[in-house]
């Protein structure tokens, strides 16, 4: 045999041995994160949201006890409401409860709740009320909609007004990408919208 041929061989024989090897883990691939294309999107169980909402939160606390101890002025965390603080998709009203497990950590903390929601300003106090009766600490300050057409631009301009009154926002918890846009704040926890499936 020459030698090009022996090449060719052994390089089809290595084709072969990476199809075999890819096979099984192409099937056993999960169904949320992996979506057969041109199949209708769909929303994963509760389970699975809470285990990635999780997964997204779980150094959020060490993170903060670190922060506060190396001090600074007027610490603040910002959150999000809808399939961040609250369980809107799944549970409508229910606490997110890794999101509310931090809440209370900052509220503990010393550190003030302040909330930026693409929900519209004439629904202030039922979100205040809506966060309330879901276990939320007190909330320092809300911050909603105005006339945006899009939720990024809400969300920009109520992170840059809380940094004009003097806020150093240390972590900024949201589901969708829009709501980490504009990074006037040190730590950004990203929780899962599944392509957009959750406001
Ligand atoms: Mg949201």
């Amino acid at each position: 045999m020459h030698s090009r041929t022996r090449r060719a061989a052994a390089a089809v024989a290595g084709l072969l041995a990476l199809g075999l090897a890819a096979a099984p883990s192409v099937t056993a691939a999960p169904r949320a994160t992996a979506p057969t294309p041109g199949a209708a999107a769909s929303l994963p169980s509760y389970e699975t949201w809470q285990r990635d909402v999780r997964k997204a939160m779980d150094p959020a606390i060490p993170y903060l006890k670190d922060r506060v101890a190396q001090g600074g002025s007027k610490l603040a965390i910002v959150l999000d409401i809808d399939n961040t603080s609250l369980e809107t998709e799944y549970h409508p009203g229910a606490p997110n409860k890794p999101v509310l497990e931090f809440a209370k950590a900052a509220a503990g903390s010393g550190v003030p709740i302040l909330i930026a929601t693409a929900r519209s300003e004439s629904g202030k106090s039922a979100a205040l009320s809506a966060l309330k009766k879901a276990g939320y600490p007190a909330i320092t300050e809300i911050c909603l909609k105005k006339n945006e057409s899009h939720a990024v631009d809400v969300k920009i301009r109520c992170r840059k007004q809380f940094v004009a009154e003097g806020y150093t926002l240390i972590a900024n918890v949201g589901n969708r990408p829009g709501d980490l846009e504009y990074k006037n704040y040190e730590r950004g926890f990203k929780l899962p919208d599944y392509d957009g499936q959750l406001s």
